[in-house]
């Protein structure tokens, strides 16, 4: 059992059948598809694709559609560009052509309002920097001041600068259509600048009749400033490391983490720790000593979920970094938590239910969670109190729910139909974690289910031991 969820986005180094299965099998939770990158023909490729693996290994995995959200990003280039210090860039917009050697088109108009002549412009991750000689309506001219290689579609982060753009640009629309279409489990709001944008979200989905969990990726100032009010307002978040650490100060970068980390759980909200896990494996097949620190400090917290991105889409080692992250965050989860849990709110009577099942859980040594939920609410309480050391056996009759609950810490999903006789449902999921080999004799069940009194239903906890 491992306790914290790994989420991989898919790639050209990972979307064949053949490595999708290694994938699984090696412990991927949640396939990511950015939409930076993909088109609508691969999503409906990869998705049927992704079922397929699934459902050949009886596995639950889920899918998550990443969108482009309020972006500036560079435009598709025919071959990369190879630039080093002194050389001149040119960005265009609204169509315009450039006479230089390099030069590519931006999708952000108002790049050329934002931005002053001597401001150091930051392309591919931070990774460039060209500082703007001058402007113009439709063009920007740079020096560039570091070496590296232009690809397509590079992110282009200015600080600081609420960019003018909508929350959810023409091209996530037409994204997201294509997301409920194939049935994506979850959305992903990239550049998430404050919680009507993650209402908004949930708006579209809801009109277009998808249940789709939404994801509000944390990446900029305005991000920070309104965390709580997004996470409040969003179904889970994202620390999304890779812009964050270049919108922010570098240095407040594990604060920020630690804050938003402790914020989710206190709230209830899974949260993903995303970006630059295992950067160096994108090239080595082992990573850093300071990569395994940074897992074990994220699995440490009880972050629900760790992602990676650049390990999996292009890294020469894909399968290899999903098995380091389930070597690492397994050993680290036997190590003990942070327990930012001890601050859970707790404020209905069904969390107030949950809290007793967990405390019963925590008295044993041999224990395990059962609930049996329709909605996946009880599991996701139960997750949220993040449990000393017993897992959480969630059945439920709905495989979108079963999916969902792919990203909740802990959190076991099983899908089987229940009967009408609670009596018989907790029977069957006896049965059926006996059957896998999940629970044996001597373990301590603490169950969470309805009981029948009479032709009423209540909630009750059990607990039963093995025998
Ligand atoms: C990030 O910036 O860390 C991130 C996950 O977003 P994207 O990969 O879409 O830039």
């Amino acid at each position: 059992m491992r306790s914290t969820k790994i989420i991989c986005t898919l790639g050209p180094a990972t979307d064949s059948p053949e490595i999708l299965r290694e994938m699984i099998l090696a412990g991927t939770n949640i396939f990511r598809l950015n939409m930076s990158h993909g088109t609508h023909e691969w999503v409906r490729a990869i998705v049927k694709k992704i079922r397929k693996a699934a459902s050949d290994l009886d596995a639950v995995v889920a899918i998550l559609l990443d969108t482009q959200g309020p972006a500036i990003r560079t435009g598709d280039l025919a071959n990369k560009l190879n630039l080093k210090p002194g050389d001149i860039f040119e960005f265009t917009v609204r169509g315009a052509r450039s006479e230089e050697q390099f030069s590519t088109d931006v999708n952000y108009d108002g790049l050329v309002d934002d931005i002053s002549v001597g401001d150091v412009v930051l392309v591919d991750n931070g990774v460039m920097h060209m500082k703007v000689l001058h402007k113009n309506s439709n063009r920007i001219r740079c020096e560039v001041l570091t070496a590296g290689t232009l690809g397509s579609r590079r992110h282009i982060n200015l600080p600081g600068v609420k960019v003018n753009l909508p929350p959810l640009t023409e091209k996530d629309l037409a994204d997201i259509e294509v997301g409920v279409e194939v049935g994506v489990d979850f959305v992903a709001l990239s550049f998430c600048r404050e919680a009507a944008d993650i209402i908004e979200l949930k708006r579209l989905l809801r009109e277009r009749g998808s249940q789709a969990r939404t994801v509000a990726k944390i990446e900029d100032q305005h991000a920070v400033k309104f965390v709580n009010d997004i996470i409040r307002a969003s179904d889970a978040v994202m620390i999304a490391r890779g812009d964050l650490g270049i919108e922010c100060a570098m240095e407040e970068l594990p604060i920020i983490q630690r804050r938003i980390i402790k914020k989710c759980i206190q709230i209830g909200r899974p949260v993903i720790v995303a970006t630059h896990m295992l950067e160096s494996m994108i090239e080595n097949p082992l990573p850093t000593r300071a990569e395994i620190t940074d897992v074990a400090n994220a699995v440490y917290e009880q972050a629900d979920a760790i992602m990676l991105s650049g390990e999996t889409t292009v890294g020469k080692y894909p399968v290899q970094c999903v098995k380091i992250l389930d070597r690492v965050a397994r050993r680290i989860a036997r190590s003990g938590g942070a327990g930012y849990a001890k601050d859970a709110i707790v404020n209905t009577t069904r969390m107030k239910t949950m809290r007793s099942a967990v405390t019963l859980a925590n008295s044993f040594s041999n224990s395990k969670i059962i609930v049996f939920t329709r909605h996946g609410y009880m599991a996701d309480h139960a997750s949220h109190l993040r449990p000393d050391s017993a897992p959480i056996f969630a059945f439920s009759p709905s495989a979108e729910v079963v999916r969902r609950l792919a990203l909740s810490w802990n959190v076991h999903p099983i899908l089987m139909s229940f009967g009408i006789d609670p009596e018989h449902t907790i029977a069957d999921a006896e049965v059926e974690l006996t059957r896998r080999g999940l629970a044996v004799r001597g373990d301590q069940l603490i169950i969470l289910s309805d009981v029948m009194v009479g032709t009423e239903r209540f909630d009750s906890i059990q607990l039963r031991q093995v025998i």
